[in-house]
């Protein structure tokens, strides 16, 4: 396979290589509708214990997986607590109030992504008539690549169990913040009630994600799955990629994290550029907007591949290797050195 260049928009452009395709191609398959695919099954389970929970519910996509969440915790009328970034609330096409007819609360995220606890108390509704019913706290780990700190999650779960409202986490990347952080999965999971985890973006498989929860909360899912068309047959053939991906994409992606350090560490030379500190694998540059059409167009012609604006997100994975990293940084030097 010839890679189509070096594609720094998002780590959800990866394709898979010839082990995880042959670990596709002898997949044992069924009808998972009748729960019949026992390739699903393995990876629902083996991504919920990870997780630290009862049961896992594959979905073709981490949009569906956070809207079945939601629309489970939630019924017609309900709110819930969303960060005005998260992507749930901003990237989701408003799925979750358009089809689950959940108002949306948002907060605004603090600089470190988190929400911070005296606004999300203060947004909180009293039961009366007047105002939709407060349900539900989402979170998103990591948001815009930053890791939600440790002590934090502790002190939302005590805000929310005192509240009588549930957790949910959109954990998208969640497996990057517990490699960055060096833990285990269930603890950075711990306290929620529901987890969201993809395996499409630095895990680097074709399609899936995985809703997390306790075997009653996943089997009411399984209902709102069927309901937004996300019931797939014969789908062990992309599970068996997930199950490929967290044999051999889980550990690595520490050398995504470092390749995002040193890409930053390159493009902090550039005078012109400001340039973020890297969590993850998500690296934020500033770019004066009077050169971005030209530096996209000098990027392209080199072929690396980016969505180029005054704040511009690069994304490291595993298509990415040291020489990729080295070329980039190049060809950002090469612009500037006129
Ligand atoms: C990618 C992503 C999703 C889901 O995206 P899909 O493209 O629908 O799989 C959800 N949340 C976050 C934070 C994401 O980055």
């Amino acid at each position: 396979m010839v890679p189509a260049g070096i594609d720094l928009r998002s780590d959800t452009v990866t394709r898979p290589g010839p082990g995880m395709r042959a670990a596709m191609a002898q997949a044992e398959v069924g009808d998972d509708v009748y729960r019949d695919d026992p390739t699903v099954i393995e990876l629902e389970e083996r991504l919920a214990a990870l997780a630290g929970m009862e049961a896992g519910l594959f979905m073709p996509t981490g949009t569906q997986s956070n809207l079945v969440g939601l629309m489970t915790h939630c019924q017609r009328g309900d709110e819930y607590i969303v960060g005005q970034n998260a992507h749930t609330y901003q990237y989701e096409a408003g799925g979750a109030a358009i089809l689950g007819s959940i108002q949306p609360q948002p907060i605004e995220n603090a600089e470190d992504g988190t929400l911070p606890i005296g606004k999300v108390r203060a947004a909180i509704k009293p039961r009366d008539i007047h105002f939709a019913r407060s349900r539900l706290i989402a979170l998103e780990n990591t948001i815009g690549g930053k890791i939600l700190p440790l002590p934090y999650l502790e002190e939302i779960r005590t805000l929310a169990r005192e509240a009588g409202l549930a957790l949910h986490l959109d954990g998208a990347r969640v497996f990057n913040a517990a490699v960055a952080l060096e833990r285990p999965l269930d603890v950075v999971c711990s306290g929620f009630d529901s987890v969201s985890i993809c395996l499409s973006k630095g895990l680097g498989t074709p399609a899936g994600s995985v809703l997390c929860g306790s075997r009653e909360f996943i089997e009411e899912a399984r209902r709102w799955r069927k309901m937004v068309g996300g019931g797939m047959r014969q789908v062990g053939i992309l599970a068996a990629a997930g199950l490929y991906a967290l044999d051999h994409n889980v550990a690595r992606l520490a050398l995504d994290h470092e390749h995002a350090r040193l890409l930053a560490a390159g493009l902090a030379e550039i005078g012109a550029l400001k340039v973020g500190v890297p969590q993850t694998n998500v690296l934020f540059v500033e770019i004066p907007p009077g050169d971005v059409a030209a530096l996209a167009g000098h990027l392209a012609q080199r072929g690396i591949i980016t969505s180029l604006r005054p704040s511009t997100r690069l994304v490291t994975h595993l298509d990415v290797d040291d020489a990729a990293i080295g070329q980039t940084v190049e060809a950002f030097r090469s612009f500037y050195a006129v």
